[in-house]
């Protein structure tokens, strides 16, 4: 059973994944167009559109409240790593907004709540092809040092085909100019297909983590890849066919990585050794060189039963030697990682049975959707890999007190038929989320209409309430 889940789960990962990479081969993922400044959506700067909670006190812009302290600086962004929304899963702050990537495209979001402009200052560029300084299609953004950092897969087009060139590392600019190729995440040339390791490498205090053919490896930024130092797990290729070549193994490890303080961790999909496939987390001291199982996911006996009981927890946060982890169908709970005992948090499933949540270093912020339901079966399909829904934000500290909760319908008033939210990250004192409205529009030329797809980010104050739409990209399908 559980291998059965797991193996869905797992399907769902490498969707998200493939559909999170923008240089597929097929050549048929181009850039989405954003709307830019002059589409005049954006209303950080003019404050002339208000969000519908009609408390909106939220001034944007540089008058917002900032939380960009120690963005300078080397560490993995831990709050950025939350997103629950694939198409915007890349995110990174700076020290005086944020980045990240729509599509294949990527944006900055001057300050907390200011404008969103493509991230490429070439004039008269439409932003739609690679020629764009923006054009990324990034499955992992950092910054770090001052600088911002894309991986990406790169393909070389010759005439109708394409050759695989591997994963590289990118450094830009903090305005999008100076690309440059900085560094490879292959160990060795690659020719032909790739391994199936689409697991998101990381950067902390100078250090890339990253996975090559199921192990675990570190090198320094910008450094040889060829030079990386295996930290754990064996190297899938090894024994591997022509080129590398390994055809796809559902027992390979996957990994989420993850950095806090000293110490870097790594959530894996594993096989255990009672032969179910659990999330297990590992600690790793670089200084000392060790690697340490320090949790294994709980099971229905120890926490109640939830929506993906036996294979992963909904979403999780490690901060100061803890592990914080909401379970939809379940509750809040946390686990002191140096003493396993796991306590619960909070009786979260008093506001919402099911949810979303994403952490930050002071709340965990639990949208109410839920899991969407396969009508052949009547059960959550995939395995509770997929949410819908959601009209209300229940914010809770770390330490289990309830907020606030916050509505989110004022939204409805200027965005329509919202079909969904989806949170996006908790940064200082807001969540952002995307707004998913699905809305018919007529076909040009009379033939009928067609779904239209709108996708607006917007900016949640956890203080006031107030919501405001800071962009939008439409017809977005
Ligand atoms: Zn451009």
């Amino acid at each position: 059973m559980e291998r059965k889940m797991a193996a869905a789960l797992l399907a769902v990962l490498l969707l998200f994944s493939l559909t999170g990479c923008g240089t597929r081969p097929d050549g048929a993922d181009t850039a989405q167009k954003g709307s830019g400044p002059e589409s005049t959506q954006v209303n950080g700067t003019t404050g002339t559109t208000q969000g519908g909670s009609g408390a909106d006190t939220d001034q944007g812009g540089s008058t917002a409240r900032l939380s960009f302290q120690g963005a300078d600086g080397w560490d993995f962004q831990k709050n950025m790593n939350q997103s629950a929304f694939g198409s915007m899963g890349e995110l990174c702050k700076a020290e005086t907004g944020y980045y990240f990537q729509f599509g294949d495209t990527l944006y900055y979001l001057e300050g907390a709540a200011g404008r969103v402009t493509e991230l490429c200052a070439k004039p008269d560029c439409a932003h739609e092809n690679e020629d764009c300084n923006a054009w990324a299609g990034a499955f992992a953004l950092w910054y770090s040092g001052g600088r911002l950092y894309f991986a990406r897969r790169d393909f070389e087009k010759r005439g109708e085909s394409f050759t695989e060139l591997g994963k590289h590392v990118y450094a830009v600019d903090p305005d999008g100019t100076g690309r440059r190729q900085v560094m490879s995440l292959e160990l060795q040339p690659v020719r032909g297909r790739p391994l199936s390791s689409f697991d998101n490498p990381i950067c902390h205090r100078g250090q890339v983590y990253f996975v090559y053919n199921g192990a675990l490896y570190a090198v320094p930024l910008e450094g040889d890849a060829g030079e990386a130092e295996r930290i754990w797990g064996e190297d899938y290729s090894a024994g591997g066919g022509e080129g590398g070549y390994t055809a796809y193994d559902p027992n390979e490890p996957h990994y989420t990585l993850w950095a806090d303080g000293e110490t870097v961790y790594f959530m894996l999909i594993a096989t255990q050794e009672n032969g179910a496939r659990n999330q297990t987390l590992y600690a790793v001291e670089p200084a000392a060189k060790s690697v340490k199982k320090v949790w294994e996911v709980p099971d229905g006996e120890q926490v109640g039963p939830w929506e993906t009981t036996g294979v992963s927890v909904s979403q999780w946060y490690v901060l100061n030697g803890t592990i914080y982890f909401y379970l939809s169908g379940g509750d809040f709970w946390k686990t002191d990682l140096a003493h396993g005992e796991t306590v619960k948090v909070a009786d979260t499933h008093e506001q919402t049975l099911y949810g979303t949540a994403v952490f930050s270093d002071e709340y965990m912020c639990l949208l109410n959707d839920h899991p969407m339901i396969n009508p052949a079966t009547g059960e959550p399909w995939p395995e509770g890999g997929f949410h819908e829904g959601g009209d209300t934000v229940y914010v809770y500290r770390l330490d289990g007190t309830l907020m606030r909760e916050l509505p989110l319908g004022g939204l409805w008033d200027t965005l329509g038929e919202i079909e969904s939210f989806y949170p996006v990250f908790c940064d200082g004192d807001a969540l952002y989320l995307i707004a998913d409205a699905g809305r018919m529009v007529p076909i040009p030329g009379g033939a009928g209409s067609q779904k239209s797809r709108m996708d607006a980010l917007c900016r949640l104050d956890l203080e006031t309430g107030a919501i405001r739409e800071i962009t939008r990209w439409e017809n977005w399908t």
